[in-house]
């Protein structure tokens, strides 16, 4: 498509044709489960250099995959968002400088823009012996992640680990692997777990901040509700399988090649609140997440059930439906079941984030030929 009528408030931004933009904002106020009229009012903020947050981001104990997952975000690409949505001042992985040079840049941001950055923190803290496990230009992290946090406007802690500790601090937890919650204890830290996080769940968390000047709505793990308010099991493409009582019971077996439901497999969606089958990753089509691949889903934005309840156990489902619709888990397929009124009762409850979805995917769809 030739790209017409460019967005001229910005040269960056000027790369980007004005429909593109706008889409990706009407994107962004979808997923923030905010009405699409919103839209202008994203586009005014982003467009708007005074209203550019600096953003610090560091990296504690990890595997950087939070970073791989944001550098995958197609809508728009990297190098709009680093410039133009975000101003990224220090980034350990994309800093071009190393050493002294990077950690200068560090400091004298955190000088600069103090009371204004956003600091995003990936990966967990080591608390034990003195933080000694994870050692930044001969400082532990714990205290850099302290000092930095004092100044900033606002602090996420993006991916499970830097939410809640992560992998790593799975028993034994060696290293004392932390969460910036518990670190930060008085601090209001927004979480953005998932392993990797969506990418998108993050950047519509900078922009909702910076749009309305306000951290959005949080629930009782600080994570933002418009992504994790909901179970994965409410929106789950596989949910009239479960509904009907059509379950995998091995990988592999016919019920996984038809697409059944992965209950039995271990799938940890009904314990699980986030977005995933309603936003997908990688901008790829549908089916691009664990169980849209025929993975259950092992429970990574959940403290309590990612890495620390096995992939085999069965999740203890505490969404009661009554046995009339429901099928038991326990129930073969085609046996003891009334399916329609089943699917209808669980149909309804995913029925405002599916729409969300759905328009959102609308958006986000190549309009070729227009
Ligand atoms: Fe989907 Fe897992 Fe729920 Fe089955 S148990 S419907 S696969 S979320």
């Amino acid at each position: 498509m030739k790209k017409q009528n460019h967005f001229a408030l910005d040269e960056k931004l000027s790369e980007i044709s004005r429909r593109d933009f706008m889409k990706f904002c009407g994107i962004m106020a979808v997923s923030m489960g905010l009405p699409i009229g919103v839209a202008p009012q994203i586009a005014e903020a982003i467009t708007n250099p005074k209203r550019r947050p600096p953003v610090i981001w560091l990296h504690g104990q990890e595997c950087t995959g939070c970073t791989e997952s944001l550098l995958r975000a197609s809508h728009p690409s990297l190098e709009h968002l680093i410039f133009d949505l975000i101003s990224l001042d220090y980034h350990e992985t994309l800093n071009a400088g190393a050493g002294h040079q990077a950690e200068a840049a560090l400091h004298n941001s955190i000088k600069e823009n103090a009371g204004k950055f956003i600091l995003v923190v990936e990966g967990s803290t080591p608390l034990k012996e003195g933080g000694k496990y994870c050692m930044i230009g001969g400082r532990p992290f714990v205290d850099i992640v302290k000092e930095t946090a004092a100044k900033a406007a606002a602090v996420i802690a993006i991916g499970s680990c830097a939410s809640w500790g992560g992998v790593q601090s799975s028993p034994p937890n060696p290293t004392g692997a932390t969460g910036l919650p518990e670190v930060l204890k008085g601090t209001t830290v927004v979480t953005i777990p998932g392993c990797p996080p969506n990418p998108y769940n993050f950047l519509s968390t900078v922009l909702y901040f910076l749009t309305f000047g306000k951290l959005p709505a949080l629930d009782d793990k600080a994570r933002p509700k418009f992504a994790y308010g909901r179970l994965i099991h409410e929106n789950c493409e596989r949910r009239p399988h479960f509904d009907a009582g059509r379950f995998a019971e091995k990988f592999g077996d016919e019920g996984h090649r038809q697409g059944y439901c992965l209950y039995k497999l271990g799938c940890k969606g009904p314990i699980t609140n986030a977005n995933c089958p309603s936003i997908l990753f990688c901008d790829v089509g549908a089916g691009a997440w664990p169980v849209g691949t025929g993975h259950p889903c092992f429970g990574c934005t959940e403290q309590a059930v990612g890495f620390k309840i096995p992939l085999h156990t069965q999740a203890e489902v505490s969404q009661i439906t009554p046995d009339a619709a429901h099928a038991p888990i326990e129930t073969e397929q085609g046996k003891g079941l009334s399916a329609g009124a089943a699917g209808v009762l669980g149909g309804i409850a995913g029925v405002a984030i599916g729409a969300g979805a759905v328009i959102a995917k609308q958006l986000g769809q190549s309009e070729e030929g227009e």
